[in-house]
């Protein structure tokens, strides 16, 4: 199976009444970019065809420059969006603004150059309300609607009033002058906008509310968790100088006491020691887990994957060797140089390392391998030891978690270590996954970039 694993400190966004943040605004305006480029290049390929190849009797030449405007303009909005990066959301809304009234303005013209009234594109207008409705508030959608109705609504009437040329669309009949069309048409038109402006207000507003809840909501669990992560740390620091202070002194009375100590004593001490080595390993376990924010550029050196990877292993060679396991280590040449953190390089390796060692059977196989895949590398931990269930693949992450078989196969365990493993990897910014068959045994992947980053939050 495998397990894709989510950062659950994303924020999901700032709670805020504005639906869109500058970056996202940016995304669907160089979508937008891409719609003019596809309307205006349509409008002139019909034009050309319409009235150059099948010589039907439509404005040319006004429609053609129409259509070069709107790709000038379109060429002006794709260069500023490229030398400027989106990072002050009013400034991003005031160019949605200008570049909507343009579109409006534009699609006027088109429209009064090929029929006005008589021609059924009018309806386009409607989609500039709908992404009004998608990217502003209730008033500003209606300022959209209502420069779409003034526009058009100007256009038909000083066509019928004589105002304005009336370019006749060949397809359509004369209609453009009789009051009782125009008046029937505009209605509709007016009815059609306010009501896609009233609805798209509305669904928005409703989603905008949606999204507000739901990051007033991840705020109070970021909150809880930060609080836990505090608690987790506190304790820690409390406990660890009793705890090795502890340690110590049994140390010590054991020396001391050297050969005259009753046997029984001496394995009562042993055992403490061992318990007390126990509770260290939870310590520093605890510290590493809430250990956080330390990406940052100073702390970040050049690391020779292939040595760390090796030194890892080798370090566990011992305890491999009293199950009798064989460690396959596959090395590439040239060596991999990460720029990372190197001591939380050093603990994923390790932990990753020491758990195929101590769920492996008897006798079995423990393959080591680092894999370079350009602008990241891939470190591949196989076992042949007890495997893990697959309801169980996605709980061995979580703080504490050991499985059933783990804790009767495996005494010394806190449950911590893949829960290290998944912070480091994700601070470092990549990702892990597990492969894993019951009694056959599991295969963990790390995938990391080759120089760590902060991530934006
Ligand atoms: P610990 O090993 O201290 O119990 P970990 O967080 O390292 O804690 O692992 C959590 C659980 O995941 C283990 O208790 C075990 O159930 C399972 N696990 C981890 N690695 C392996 C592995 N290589 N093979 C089988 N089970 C594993």
């Amino acid at each position: 199976m495998r397990n894709d694993l989510r950062n659950p400190n994303e924020p999901i966004a700032p709670a805020s009444s504005q639906f869109v943040s500058a970056a996202s605004l940016r995304a669907r305006l160089d979508w937008f970019n891409k719609l003019r480029w596809g309307a205006a290049f349509g409008v002139m390929a019909v034009v050309l065809i319409a009235g150059v190849g099948l010589k039907a009797p439509i404005e040319v030449r006004g429609l053609m420059l129409t259509g070069a405007v709107l790709l000038l303009l379109n060429t002006a909005y794709e260069l500023r969006n490229r030398r400027f990066k989106a990072v002050d959301i009013a400034v991003e809304l005031r160019l949605v603004k200008v570049q909507m009234v343009c579109d409006l303005l534009a699609l006027t013209v088109l429209l009064n150059l090929s029929g006005g009234v008589e021609n059924p594109l009018l309806f386009l207008y409607v989609i500039h309300v709908i992404i009004a409705s998608l990217l502003f508030k209730g008033r500003e959608i209606f300022q959209i609607a209502w420069l779409a109705i003034f526009l058009f609504t100007a256009d038909v009437f000083g066509e019928y009033f004589g105002l304005l040329p009336h370019h006749h669309l060949p397809t359509a009949g004369e209609v453009a002058h009789e009051l009782s069309f125009v008046l029937m048409t505009l209605g509709s038109f007016w009815l059609v906008i306010l009501f896609c402006a009233y609805v798209g207000a509305l669904i928005m507003k409703h989603n905008r509310s949606i999204k507000d809840e739901l990051a007033a909501r991840q705020a109070v669990l970021l909150a809880e968790d930060r609080a836990k992560t505090d608690f987790f740390r506190f304790v820690t620091h409390e406990i660890k100088s009793p705890v090795n202070t502890a340690q110590s002194g049994v140390e010590t009375a054991l020396e001391l006491g050297g050969e005259s100590m009753a046997p029984s004593v001496r394995d009562v001490l042993e055992r403490a020691i061992g318990r007390l080595k126990q509770a260290t390993k939870i310590i520093q376990d605890l510290a590493d887990l809430t250990r956080g924010g330390i990406l940052k550029e100073e702390n970040l050196t050049e690391v020779d994957f292939n040595d760390l990877v090796s030194a890892a292993v080798d370090d566990q060679r011992d305890l491999a060797a009293r199950s009798s396991l064989a460690m396959n280590v596959l090395l590439p040449d040239p060596p991999i140089i990460l720029t990372t953190i190197r001591n939380m390089a050093e603990t994923i390796v390790a932990n990753l390392v020491n758990n195929s060692i101590r769920y492996n059977r008897e006798g079995g196989r423990v393959s080591v391998r680092l894999v370079d895949t350009g602008k990241r590398v891939r470190l591949v931990v196989e076992d042949q030891g007890i495997g893990i269930a697959e309801e169980e693949q996605d709980l061995i992450f979580d703080e504490f978690y050991r499985s059933t078989e783990a804790r009767e196969t495996s005494t010394l365990g806190t449950g911590l270590g893949l829960a290290i493993v998944r912070k480091f990897v994700e601070e470092l910014g990549g990702t892990i996954e597990v492969d894993s068959t019951v009694g056959r045994g599991s295969t963990f992947t790390v995938t990391l970039p080759r120089k760590s980053r902060k991530r934006r939050r």
